[in-house]
């Protein structure tokens, strides 16, 4: 009798471990998938803006003489906001799209 007490009371102690430790499996698992979720980014804004670089100087002929003339260089910078419904958090890249120069020249 003391040993069939023993053995259930020996049972349910596994059981519970077993128990626990499914538990715990289940959280790291949850903590693994939510490490491994992709985000969604959604694209939720576009902007363009032109930023000031530098300014150099170009030589050109006229009249048979060599002349100088400065040209401001500008950066077209695009930037696209992104939002992640999954975790409520947004990101943005930058990209250099073009470089403009004020003056034509070669
Ligand atoms: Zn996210
Ligand atoms: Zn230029």
């Amino acid at each position: 009798m003391r040993n069939a007490i023993f053995t259930i009371g020996f049972t349910l102690l596994l059981y519970f471990s077993i128990g626990l430790h499914q538990a715990w499996a289940e959280i790291m698992e949850q903590d693994t998938t939510t490490g491994e979720t992709e985000h969604n980014w959604i694209e939720s804004s576009v902007n363009y803006e032109t930023i000031y670089v530098d300014t150099h100087e170009y030589t050109y002929w006229k009249n048979f003489l060599r002349e100088k003339r400065s040209c401001d260089i500008f950066h077209k910078i695009k930037t696209v906001v992104y939002y992640c419904d999954i975790h409520g958090h947004t990101k943005s890249e930058s990209h250099l799209v073009e470089v403009i120069h004020s003056e034509k020249h070669k």
